[in-house]
């Protein structure tokens, strides 16, 4: 079944057209790798999705509920369910790992201190950090931060996952344990919608591909089609 519906997306800045009347779905347990050239729209897509942009036309449907019609309040409601990770991994740097999982379950959800710590205690482990809890990201490598990044992300318990080129920004010897970690995330069942240039990752993991250029979806195929092409 399908968990985010778009249907005749479009966005403009003033006379820019930079998403021309997508529509497409996601179904539940699927990953779904947005790959194409630069500029061809994909972070705005991505940001679309999740109401981080508001598109100029056309609806976004999650789990049947237009957010392009909801107000703020309800929209947060709702993007609580999507976790976003960025190329750039946007961890509070005053807060150690630990806090930055445990602030918004505890603000947002109402977790009390004991559940959000051990969540995140968890949610640590499963990123191979656990012995990182009490550092302040700034001292962790640029995979480390990516991988906390993600953790804290699901610590909200997301439906869904959103990726913007989560490994575009590191190191080449750390994009590996960032990969490794969605993978893992993916094999787990999570539906996932991931912009990348990994095309090794893409093929691998990816359900379908959704190949972006100028604006619009020009294929949405299974890997295997897709990377067949001469
Ligand atoms: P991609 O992620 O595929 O590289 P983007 O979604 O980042 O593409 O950008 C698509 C196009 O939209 C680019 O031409 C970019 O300059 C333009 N764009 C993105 N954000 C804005 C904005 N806030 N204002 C104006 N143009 C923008
Ligand atoms: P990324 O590599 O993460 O896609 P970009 O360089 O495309 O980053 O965009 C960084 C920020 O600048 C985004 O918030 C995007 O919306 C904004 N932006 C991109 N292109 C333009 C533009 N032509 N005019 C104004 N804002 C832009």
């Amino acid at each position: 079944s399908a968990v985010i519906e778009i249907k005749k997306l479009q966005k403009k800045y003033d006379d820019t057209i930079v998403l021309k009347d997508i529509t497409e779905e996601v179904k539940s347990g699927e990953v779904i790798c947005v790959v194409g050239p630069s500029g061809a729209g994909k972070s705005t897509f991505l940001r679309c999705l999740n109401l981080l942009e508001q598109p100029t036309s056309g609806k976004v449907l999650f789990e049947g509920t237009d957010l392009t019609t909801l107000d703020e309040k309800h929209i947060n409601g709702l993007r609580e369910k999507m976790g976003m990770v960025f190329q750039s991994f946007n961890l509070f740097p005053n807060m150690t790992v630990l806090e930055n999982l445990k602030l918004a379950p505890k603000k947002v959800k109402n977790m009390s201190d004991e559940e959000a710590t051990k969540t995140a205690k968890h949610l640590l482990e499963r990123v191979g950090l656990l012995e990182k809890a009490d550092v302040y990201p700034t001292s962790l490598s640029g995979g480390q931060q990516q991988r906390v990044a993600i953790a804290r992300a699901l610590a909200m318990s997301p439906e869904v996952m959103l990726f913007d080129e989560p490994t575009s920004a590191l190191d080449p010897e750390m994009v590996g344990e960032v990969l490794k970690v969605m993978q893992d995330l993916a094999e787990e069942g999570m539906t996932m919608v991931v912009v990348t240039h990994e095309m090794g990752f893409a093929k691998s993991v990816a359900n379908k591909i959704w190949f972006m250029a100028d604006g619009y979806i020009q294929e949405s195929a299974d890997p295997d089609t897709f990377f067949s092409h001469p």
